[in-house]
């Protein structure tokens, strides 16, 4: 592998601290230096003049539906999908067919995605067997299959007792057990509950369901010294919880999904089933609350629930199978905030690359020297569709199918080697 040169671009790294037009160069798949003007005979040279380059992102919130639903999308689909979006590591969620609560189906995911060669690929695995609510896991044999968090995602777990057992050994590994927070006696419906289900007739999901879960593992949380991580926050008052329980001190982390900060319940109404998704878009002070949240650091990371699904599943709202795809809109997605003033440049890459690295404890998300080379370059102002020819997923189910996106990635870099180059 020659050396390469990133010349010319306005380097962004929020865990030095960096904004400065400055060269990086790459050395054997590892970050060599950062300095003005690098000159290097024999190195390849990428041009970013004009460009952005930060650190890869980082999504510890995917679903990538193999083994099993390859129908909606598989590891190097979404792994392209992934790339062409400025992720250069993913972690995988765990309700696959057969689930990953065994670590032969761990180690599957991990060897799949090495040969497919695009993307770090980090399996989460289930907090119980079968994702059943019923009995754990073997959690330890998990993390020694490369495991890096734990989750029964699509399904809460219900069973407080199972919770606090779970936290309780998430103190002794020092990994996370994220959590799906919406109360499933509650949470029966399809959208949120308020004035767009009465005026549609559609079923719910409301807010409690979710506070009250949520609610609960901080609590859970706050007593074991588990690490808690609550999976796409969506409301108001859950905002209030997680930031509450943080000050007494309890280990809670918490991600939103990008489309929760764009899009509101009225969506539903234009968009069909292609906007329902759980826990559902809220209301407009929901989604208010939600970027405050962003801004002031209560909400830890950004994370796109990438959700694929067959369009024979996305006919009827009540009948649709939940979830978006997200991938390669959530750049598009904080720059528009970033545009608004709503966060800052050097925040959006923060919520995208250091902090799930920090949540989930791995040593990425960083563009320090020594610094295993994972490098998103895009371009802020490029417009941009999702439709047929740029999207890169199995599945099309996004209410942002056909609109115009502004921020494009134009290179991905993955441990020194361009793993994605717009053309
Ligand atoms: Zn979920």
């Amino acid at each position: 592998m020659p050396k390469l040169i990133i010349k010319g671009g306005r380097v962004l790294d929020p865990s030095q601290g960096i904004d400065e037009e400055i060269d990086l160069c790459i050395d054997k798949g590892v970050i060599k230096r950062l300095e003005k003007d690098i000159l290097e005979p024999e190195a390849e040279i990428i041009d970013a003049q004009g460009l952005i380059v930060a650190p890869g992102f980082i999504d510890i919130h995917a679903h990538l539906r193999e083994p099993g639903q390859e129908y909606k999308e598989d590891i190097e689909s979404g792994c392209r999908s992934a790339v062409a979006g400025g992720y250069t590591t993913l972690v995988c969620m765990p309700n696959t067919e057969p689930p990953i609560d065994k670590p032969w189906v761990a180690r599957y995911i991990e060897s799949r995605a090495c040969s497919v060669g695009l993307c770090k690929v980090l399996p989460a695995g289930t907090i119980t067997e079968g994702r059943k609510g019923k009995k754990l896991a073997d959690l330890w044999a998990l993390k020694e299959a490369g495991c890096v968090a734990f989750t029964d995602d699509g399904s809460p777990l219900m069973d407080s007792s199972l919770m606090k057992k779970a936290l309780e050994l998430s103190a002794q590994m020092e990994v996370p057990i994220m959590n799906h927070c919406e109360d499933d006696r509650l949470a029966v419906g399809s959208i949120n509950e308020g004035e767009v289900s009465s005026l549609l007739g559609l079923s719910t999901r409301p807010p409690e369901a979710e506070d009250l879960l949520n609610a609960r593992d901080c609590i859970l949380a706050y007593y074991t010294g588990g690490h808690v991580h609550i999976q796409h926050l969506t409301t108001e008052l859950g905002v209030e919880i997680v930031r509450e329980f943080k000050a007494k001190g309890a280990k809670i982390t918490c991600e939103v999904n990008p489309n929760h900060l764009l899009l509101t319940e009225e969506e539903v109404i234009g968009a069909g089933a292609n906007a329902r998704v759980n826990p559902p878009l809220r209301r407009k002070r929901d989604r208010e609350k939600l970027i405050e949240a962003l801004a002031d650091g209560t909400i830890d990371c950004v994370a796109t629930d990438h959700a694929p699904h067959h369009p024979s599943e996305k006919g009827l709202v009540d009948r649709a199978m939940p979830g978006m795809i997200g991938l390669q809109t959530a750049l598009p997605i904080l720059l528009e905030l970033v545009r608004e003033g709503r966060i800052s440049l050097m925040r959006a890459l923060e919520l995208l690359t250091l902090k799930p690295a920090q949540i989930i404890g791995i040593d990425r998300g960083s563009l320090k020297p020594g610094s295993a080379a994972d490098i998103t370059i895009f371009d802020a102002d490029r417009r941009w569709t999702l439709n047929e020819e740029t999207n890169l997923s199995k599945s099309r189910n996004t209410p942002l199918w056909g609109r115009e996106l502004v921020g494009r990635v134009i290179y991905t870099i993955k441990d020194g080697r361009i793993v994605y180059k717009l053309h």
